[in-house]
């Protein structure tokens, strides 16, 4: 088969990390036998300074012409002044909302060899912890009514989170299936014990639970959950959630590995179109020396072989490669003090990968 991707490499480590993940999707193709075509588009920063604007209408034309969108990182120092509506970011947020991707997908994987970098007691985390968190990305309290003209003197301030029952049964949809791919276990969390959104987004759940009886699904409240994340987080496997509750969850989840360079991303919405990219920004401290780690993009040119393209062989063989090169104790210095023996140049890391 031939896939189309375009790829956006972006700004800061963005074009050292994206080149070593589609130098692993060569290798899986070869192996395979899967041709890869890449179109490289502008977003960010890079987009700013070649065309005045941080999503060029040609970028969101040729994603939607493509059959996956692999991302590595926008934005830096460089364009912080700019006024609002101008900032790299506002690239991010815009081809979000033009490929309609409502569904975040976040792993918190602690790796074996890794797990000296987890912030947990040994004996917590034992079992090791594989969890995926399903945030809703385009609707909640980041996306509805907001102002500060209430009250006396203007001195209040409101925001307001509106969920309705297609959008949750959307999101949910996506937890349910990805939950039966997996454990078959499914959280959703919510605060419905105060909040009339939550309620409504628990009654969908609990609806949409009948279509799924293979799958076991409880709900958590949220101080709950972010208890619970960090006390035993292996009794999770995957946790759906509204935007908000999802940010907070996937950052607190994705810290407890301790790993920044580790993990990644993907955002999914109707068909099967969607962007895969690290969780971690455009570094720019390190761009341009060759020390980031190209471990979270190559991950998610994985996640997009897993979920884009239905090639479930393919993405285990990407992971696979990546536990293999970390039981060498091979480290980019990012995680070089984790049991490595020897420290890598993002270069070095991808060749090690491709080579397994
Ligand atoms: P954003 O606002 O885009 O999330 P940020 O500035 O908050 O970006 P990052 O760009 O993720 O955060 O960088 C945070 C720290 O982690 C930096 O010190 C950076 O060098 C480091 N870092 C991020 N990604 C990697 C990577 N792939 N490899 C090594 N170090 C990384
Ligand atoms: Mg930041």
């Amino acid at each position: 088969m031939n896939y189309k991707i375009a790829v956006i490499k972006g700004d800061g480590i963005g074009p050292e990390i994206v080149d070593e993940a589609t130098k692993v999707l060569d290798v899986i193709g070869e192996k395979y036998g899967h041709t890869f075509t890449y179109t490289n588009v502008l977003m960010g920063g890079c987009a700013i300074d070649a065309t005045g604007v941080p999503l060029p209408d040609e970028t969101v034309k040729i994603c939607k012409e493509s059959d996956s969108v692999l991302l590595g990182a926008v934005g830096g120092p460089k364009w912080d002044t700019l006024p609002g509506h101008l900032r790299p970011e506002k690239g991010l947020l815009g081809i979000r909302s033009a490929l309609g991707l409502y569904a975040n997908l976040r792993p918190a994987v602690l790796y074996a060899p890794l797990k000296d970098a987890c912030m947990l007691k040994p004996e917590t985390v034992k079992g090791g912890l594989d969890i995926l968190i399903v945030r809703e990305l385009t609707g909640g309290i980041y996306f509805g009514e907001r102002g500060r003209r209430q009250g006396k003197n203007g001195e209040e301030a409101y925001d307001t989170e509106c969920y309705s029952v297609p959008e949750i049964e959307r999101i949910a949809r996506v937890a349910f299936e990805t939950a039966r791919k997996r454990k078959k276990k499914l959280a959703s969390v919510d605060k419905a014990n105060v909040l009339e959104s939550s309620r409504l987004w628990r009654e969908v759940i609990h609806r949409m639970a009948k279509e799924y009886p293979d799958v076991e699904c409880r709900d958590v409240l949220v101080d709950n959950a972010a208890m619970q994340l960090v006390r035993d987080p292996a009794q999770f496997d995957v946790i759906v959630t509204s935007n908000m509750f999802g940010d907070i969850l996937s950052d607190e989840a994705s810290m407890i590995t301790g790993s920044i360079g580790m993990l990644p991303s993907a955002s999914l919405g109707e068909g099967k179109l969607g962007l895969y990219e690290p969780t971690h920004g455009s570094a720019p401290d390190i761009a341009g020396q060759g020390k980031a780690n190209p471990i979270a993009t190559i991950i998610s040119a994985g996640m997009m072989l897993r979920y884009a393209f239905d090639l479930q062989a393919e993405a285990d063989a990407i992971d696979t490669a990546v536990l293999a090169v970390l039981e060498k104790g091979l480290r980019t210095p990012d995680i070089a003090g984790v049991g490595g023996q020897k420290t890598l140049t993002t270069t070095e890391m991808g060749d090690a990968i491709r080579a397994e």
